[in-house]
């Protein structure tokens, strides 16, 4: 049983991390075609290039995907685990105890799924800034973007720096770039792709 419950988990956190990997395509790709066609206004289709494609491969493989996806499988492990001994302990039926397993793993994978859509998010945005530098590229000119930041009790001082020091009327794409490195540098944060400095961040790249 308890090999079961073992194999079952590491089956069920595969697919998961199969499904949010493609979330996480899917994200990034849209966030490009929503920005490139913002500038361009056009249906043109936007290519996705190899550049591209190693991005959205080195998102997928954040640490800290790898940890959630670690947490969820032993998580689920454990609390089917627990869900049959106190149901065996308790003389339930068969069915009682499928039930409740059902319950903890919906319970263990709500959780992943609340982690991963934040990151999603962020995802969307990176999309979105490689979608403004194709669009400008073509375009031949340059525009000015600010970032819409989150601000409340759980926003860092890098975040608080940042929101500060953009000017209302926006950065163009390598200053704003710059600076969110130069920001997170001296936060002790480095910047992925382009636009992030850390998981769970929440801001919105728009143009100013
Ligand atoms: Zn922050």
């Amino acid at each position: 049983m308890r090999a079961a419950v073992d194999n079952f988990s590491i089956l069920l956190a595969r697919r998961m991390k199969a499904a949010v990997d493609d979330d996480i395509t899917n994200a990034f790709k849209h966030g490009v075609t929503s920005a490139y066609t913002e500038l361009r206004g056009t249906e043109n289709k936007v290519e996705i290039d190899t550049a591209d494609k190693e991005l959205v491969r080195s998102l997928q493989g954040e640490p800290h995907f790898s940890r959630s996806y670690n947490n969820y499988q032993d998580g689920l492990r454990e609390s089917l685990q627990r869900t049959i001994s106190i149901g065996i302990a308790d003389g339930q039926s068969i069915s009682q105890i499928v039930s409740e397993m059902g319950k903890s793993a919906n319970l263990q994978t709500y959780k992943l799924v609340r982690l991963a859509r934040t990151e999603i998010n962020n995802i969307y945005n990176e999309g979105r800034l490689r979608g403004y530098l194709k669009g400008e590229k073509e375009l031949k000119r340059q525009f000015k973007y600010r970032l819409i930041v989150m601000q409340d009790r759980r926003t860092c001082r890098a975040h608080l720096e940042l929101a500060s020091r953009i000017p209302g009327n926006g950065l163009i794409l390598g200053d704003l770039i710059q600076l969110q490195q130069e920001i997170g540098n001296r936060h002790g944060l480095s910047l992925k792709g382009h636009s992030l400095l850390h998981p769970n961040q929440r801001t919105v790249l728009v143009r100013a």
